[in-house]
């Protein structure tokens, strides 16, 4: 099932030992369980060159029998889900009761979802008097997709998808933890009748990133990764007036009022704070609690995160598994002890697993205030700060106060007040009594230092495309002499 070497350019497998060794880690082993190399300047060039060749080609496609692959390699994803979801597993360290349910399949609605639409992607006509105009919707030609490393074989879908949907061609740079997981979407799209060339994934960090943004043959760029990243790569597009797509990082509100259903609040705070182990950027992580259910909702969180199943996640009863890696980890655990020493209270976790893996507990913290560390910094991983709120006033405020806006969700019985304060949330997803549902139907991306553009939906079309206008004259021009 593994990849069987680095790369994939030009519709096939590519090895090239020159590039540094960048091993795979199993996260929950620590043992080594494959090798890629990184890019070397000559894979770089192979890929830009294999894609900038096919995509012409690509884009005078009919666009059903473009759609048609996608929809097949939809198919095969889902075929194969078991295999893609262990894969998915061994990459990341993530449950396999989690991948099973949240990778390839997201992937394969993605492929689904496009494929289906691809045929709809019509311009207008405009009359214009006598003379008359239309639009047409064109490919931007080679796109770069760069990923992280939380949701490796999701994010090579939701960005090949809609790209390859266009008629663009791209060349994908998973993130140098994850590198295996991308291979496969590139592989199944070729058995799906994708033509060479059209989808490549080149290994390597930030670098061989930076290479294919800076390359002049690439005309957009859609990145996955922290907002520091993402203000280097958009400056990097920007030099060359490089459409951009920027998925970032968030420090997301979750509010819960006293009318709120608690059993179900407390599944949203778990779910926004632990799933995949905390790595997710739109998650929940400042839980705002109004005063009079805190105690109550506490109590809950923290008897129902003691159930937690914390182990291999390869065995399909672990509900909790580590993090991707031992440097996030140490991350993880320096913020519980910035938490400790700025005084925040632990009622449960931070601990470090006495065993093999980069494991930590699932941990939480109560009487956080808005000005400790671990109320403001995105820290990754699975940490959950409780803060205490008494009105809706003073909670939207708070609750808007960050440089980020990725999601944010509200908890309440109360419907107007639901709509009202997620209307007043500056984010790009939020949710009324739900948390972190992201189906390919609707629009996904950030507000504020969150991002630009978005992924999903019919509004990552426009983000992989653009409009071309035609303006047909229907009677002699005149002129002024
Ligand atoms: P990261 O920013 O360290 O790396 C992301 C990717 O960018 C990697 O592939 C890396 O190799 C590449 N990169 C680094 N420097 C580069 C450069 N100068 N030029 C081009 N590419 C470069 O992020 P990470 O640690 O892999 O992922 C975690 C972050 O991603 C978190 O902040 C998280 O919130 C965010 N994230 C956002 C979303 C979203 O959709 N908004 C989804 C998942 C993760």
């Amino acid at each position: 099932m593994q990849p069987t070497a680095s790369h994939f350019v030009n519709g096939a497998y590519l090895e090239d030992t020159d590039g540094a060794r960048m091993p795979v880690i199993f996260p929950a082993t620590g043992e080594e369980i494959a090798v890629v190399h990184e890019a070397t300047p000559a894979v770089v060039e192979a890929a830009l060159k294999a894609a900038f060749e096919a995509q012409k080609e690509w884009a005078a496609w009919m666009p059903v029998e473009r759609g048609r692959v996608l929809r097949r390699a939809a198919d095969i994803m889902r075929e194969r889900n078991r295999e893609l979801s262990e894969l998915e597993t061994l990459d990341t360290g993530k449950p396999v009761q989690e991948t099973l349910v949240a990778d390839a399949t997201s992937a394969a609605d993605a492929l689904e979802y496009f494929g289906g639409l691809v045929a709809t992607l019509t311009g207008e006509h405009v009359p214009l008097g006598g003379d008359w105009a239309y639009t047409m919707r064109v490919p931007l030609g080679v796109c770069v997709g760069i990923g992280a490393w939380n949701y490796p074989t999701q994010i090579a879908a939701w960005k090949g998808a809609p790209a390859l949907t266009c008629g663009n061609a791209m060349v994908f740079k998973p993130s140098e933890q994850t590198p295996l997981c991308a291979l496969k979407v590139a592989e199944i799209l070729v058995e799906a009748g994708a033509p060479a060339g059209i989808y490549n994934v080149v290994q390597g960090a930030g670098a061989v990133g930076k290479a294919l943004v800076e390359d002049a043959r690439t005309a957009k760029v859609s990145l996955t990764g922290s907002a520091a990243t993402g203000k280097k790569v958009y400056a990097s597009a920007a030099a060359q007036m490089k459409h951009a797509t920027m998925e970032l990082g968030g420090k997301s509100p979750l509010i819960i009022f006293d009318d709120a259903d608690v059993e179900s609040a407390v599944s949203a705070a778990i779910n926004a704070n632990f799933y995949a182990s905390g790595q997710v950027c739109s998650n929940g992580t400042r839980v705002f609690v109004q005063r009079g259910i805190k105690e109550a909702f506490l109590a809950r969180l923290v008897e129902r995160t003691a159930q937690a199943v914390i182990g291999d996640p390869r065995d399909e009863a672990t509900n909790f598994g580590p993090m991707v890696s031992e440097d996030q980890l140490s991350i993880v655990c320096s913020y519980v002890e910035k938490g400790v020493s700025e005084g925040a209270r632990l009622v449960h976790g931070g601990k470090r697993l006495d065993q093999p893996g980069c494991f930590i507990e699932p941990t939480i913290f109560a009487d956080v205030t808005d000005d400790m560390t671990i109320a403001r910094e995105e820290i990754f991983g699975p940490v959950m700060s409780v803060l205490e709120f008494e009105t809706e006033e003073e909670v939207i405020e708070r609750a808007n106060a960050t440089d980020l806006g990725l999601s944010g969700a509200v908890f309440t019985a109360d419907l107007t007040r639901g709509h009202r304060v997620v209307h007043a949330i500056d984010a790009g997803s939020v949710w009324i009594n739900q948390y972190n549902l992201t189906p390919v139907e609707v629009p996904f991306g950030g507000m504020k230092g969150s991002g630009v553009g978005r992924e999903n939906s019919k509004a990552a079309i426009e983000h992989y495309s653009q409009l071309k206008t035609v303006y047909v004259g229907m009677s002699p021009v005149e002129a002024a002499f």
